[in-house]
Formats: structure tokens, sequence, C-alpha cells
């Protein structure tokens, strides 16, 4: 199914499975919204979980903002949380923007290999309690009221190619 455009994209996916690599082979850079690449704007990195709610801050307020104009915006976060999604989908339906949950359905072990190879790995027993949180997400996504709940596997995303985000 191709994503309407413009439209609110809401990324949903453990680390490693892709979400950053999907978006930069389909999006400019300004239409992705990270909250990695946030931490690195207002913190040391985008690891420095100190800066997490700073950047959050700053997230919502860009979401807001590009939503408000009717931008396309693709948010790319874990998408775990449900009061998050919730918020994003009701500036989207208050904008008339058609609102879309992307997930990345790679399976644990190709997620535990690549965060292996990376230079900051995310500690086992995180990614661990994301892969559960994206699949407990996965459960709850037909019934947010998503114009789609499109569900991706590795299959479907380039290797390859420009590199936007983190
Ligand atoms: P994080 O939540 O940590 O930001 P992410 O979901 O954004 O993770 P990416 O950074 O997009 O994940 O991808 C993780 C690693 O996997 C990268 O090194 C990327 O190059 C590689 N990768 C992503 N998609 C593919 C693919 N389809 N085939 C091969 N490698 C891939
Ligand atoms: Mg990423």
């Amino acid at each position: 199914m191709p994503v309407p455009d413009p439209a609110l994209v809401v990324l949903v996916g453990a680390s490693g499975s892709g979400k950053s690599t999907w978006a930069s082979s389909r999006y400019r850079a300004a239409e992705v919204v990270s909250s990695d690449a946030l931490r690195e704007v207002v913190g040391s990195g985008e690891h420095d979980l100190d800066a997490s709610a700073d950047a959050f801050a700053l997230l919502e307020s860009v979401v807001s903002a590009r939503v408000g104009r009717r931008l396309t915006t693709v948010v790319d976060t874990l998408g775990t949380d449900p009061a998050r999604r919730r918020r994003w989908l009701t500036a989207a339906r208050d904008a008339g923007l058609p609102a879309v949950a992307v997930v990345l359905d790679t399976p644990a072990r190709v997620c535990r290999s690549r965060n292996a190879a990376r230079d900051r790995p995310v500690p086992a027993r995180v990614l661990t309690s994301q892969l559960a949180a994206v699949a407990t997400t996965t459960d709850l996504l037909d019934a947010e009221g998503w114009d789609a709940v499109l569900v991706l596997t590795p299959d479907d995303v380039p290797a390859a190619g420009p590199r936007n985000t983190p």
C-alpha cells in the first residue's frame, strides 16, 4: 500500500529494526523528526538519555508545528508509548492529515545481530524489553484509528542508500 503524501507517519520498531534506514530511503531529512537526532541537538549525543526529556519536548513541538501546516512528518522514535501515539494521531486528525503507523517487523535475531555490530549497542535486556513493547504495540494499533497500519519486513527496507538520520 502506498503511503499518502502529505501524511503523518509514525514509526514503530525496536532498535536496529531499520526505522531510520527506511525513513531516510523515502523522505527528506527535514520530514523526519527523530528522538535520537534531537538528543544529539540538545545533549551530548544521540545516546544521551539524560537529554531525553528535552529531546521529546522538542520533538512534540516540531511534530505539532509541521502537522499543523499539513506537512509530511515522519516520527522516528520507538513508537511504543500509547499516550504519545494518541497525541500525534489527534494532531493529524485536527489538521485533516492522513495518519499512518509503520511497523518495522524485523525478527528479534536480526535486531540483535545488527545491534551487536553497532558502535554503541543497546544493552541486551533493553533490546529485549523494546521487542516486547513493539509486540504489544502491534496488537494495539488496529484499534487506535490509524488510516493505515503498514507492517514491513526487512525485505521491504533497502539495505543501502543515503542516510539522513541516525
Ligand atoms: P534505532 O532505534 O537504534 O535508531 P533503527 O530502527 O533506526 O534503530 P537503523 O539505524 O535504521 O535502525 O538500522 C540499524 C542497522 O541495520 C544499520 O546499521 C542499518 O544500516 C542496518 N539496516 C537497516 N535496514 C537494513 C536492511 N534492510 N538490510 C540490511 N541492513 C539494514
Ligand atoms: Mg534510528
